[in-house]
């Protein structure tokens, strides 16, 4: 899973005086312009895909394939595109912290080559890599965008297509130094972003930000909900993240204090308590208090965050959210629980306190969630 190579490599067109030319052309007059150079990196997924005995499954080489089949890439408006396909390419669900790490380590090894990458990765689990690389891309100056899609790339109809074109564009020709994904007609910020539908084209949602960008017949970038391209340019650093004894855990009437007290022992050193609505829990049921207390006062953190996926945690909105404040549980604003998974593993891989973490949290590190004036 570890090796990877440059797989291919179309050198395609160049630019002079805002008008494109073939690269063999002969530049005679003013400054040839540099073309756009885009890597894209293919982990895996659906988009490249083709039909197996037990089901969908990722065949190498076969995205290689299938790009030589799409004339569109040839179009002198198009950057030049390299391809890194990973050996071997995997279904996301089987994605580990080894490939984030992989990931984000590719891309800053290359990242002076290139203006921008776009990474191919399945759907199931790409917002969880899109939460986790804005943490470890420290000082990002250039767009990473992750893509992929519902259908393979080899199906008559797919969505693959689009969704690949439009996020080499976004790549090449924009401002947005970002780890986002564009899926459907939408460019999200990563760690905003959440899967919403197993069946949509449109299967991503940011529920707590507004798209970066829409793809239309035009295409729009808001540079308003963009960050800033890092003001002192010290180049990108990757930042570890490792594996953290962490859990989540979704409240429902009936829940077990039982099976809850079980789950929150040690090695545990965190909880994403899921409640309800602005962060409300079953207040009257005196063992659940008291188990989320004690848990607290070994110095679990136990973060709120609601089940609702719109809107932030009110935690002292109800006397049910306050009960929960008061035993130590800490809010976790408007985060999704894709990014507060990355948020306590990058935390905890720090060997911060348990206070300092709790601090951490609700604090934004990297637009991954709304601080709100208290
Ligand atoms: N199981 C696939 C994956 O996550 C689903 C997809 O790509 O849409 O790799």
């Amino acid at each position: 899973m570890l090796c990877s190579s440059i797989q291919c490599r179309r050198t395609l067109n160049t630019q002079r005086n805002n008008s494109v030319v073939n690269k063999n052309q002969r530049v005679s007059q003013g400054v040839a312009k540099q073309m756009k150079k885009i890597c894209i990196i293919n982990t895996g997924g659906t988009i490249g895909m083709a039909a197996g005995p037990d089901g969908l499954r990722p065949e190498a080489g076969f995205i290689e394939k299938q790009l030589a089949l799409m004339p569109e890439l040839n179009n002198p408006s198009m950057p030049q595109i390299a391809v890194q396909e990973y050996d071997p390419v995997i279904d996301s669900s089987n994605i580990q912290i080894a490939d984030w790490l992989k990931l984000a380590g590719d891309i800053a090894r290359q990242y002076d080559q290139f203006d921008g990458f776009v990474v191919m990765h399945g759907t199931d689990t790409m917002a969880y890599t899109a939460s986790a690389l804005p943490f470890m891309l420290r000082g990002l100056g250039k767009p990473v965008i992750l893509t992929g899609s519902q259908l393979p790339l080899g199906e008559v109809r797919n969505d693959a297509r689009e969704n690949l074109k439009t996020a080499i564009i976004l790549a090449a020709q924009y401002v947005i130094p970002e780890v986002c994904i564009y899926f459907g007609d939408q460019l999200l910020r990563g760690c905003r972003a959440t899967k919403c539908s197993a069946s949509s084209f449109n299967a991503f949602s940011s529920p707590n930000y507004p798209p970066l960008g829409t793809a239309g017949t035009e295409l729009e970038v808001f540079q308003d909900r963009v960050r800033q391209v890092p003001q002192v340019v010290n180049g990108l650093k990757v930042e570890s993240l490792q594996q953290q004894e962490i859990a989540t855990f979704r409240l429902f009437p009936g829940v077990s204090v039982e099976v809850l007290e079980n789950v929150l022992q040690r090695p545990l050193k965190a909880l994403i308590l899921e409640s309800f609505g602005d962060g409300n829990g079953p207040a009257c049921n005196r063992g659940f208090v008291e188990c989320i207390q004690q848990a607290c006062q070994a110095g679990i953190v136990i973060l709120n965050l609601s089940q609702c996926s719109h809107g932030s945690i009110r935690q002292t909105a109800y006397e049910t959210g306050t009960v929960l404040q008061k035993a130590g549980v800490v809010s976790g604003h408007d985060m999704t629980v894709e990014a507060a998974l990355a948020k306590l593993m990058y935390l905890f891989t720090r060997d911060l306190s348990a206070e300092d973490v709790k601090t951490e949290l609700q604090r934004n590190l990297v637009g991954e969630l709304t601080e709100t004036v208290t």
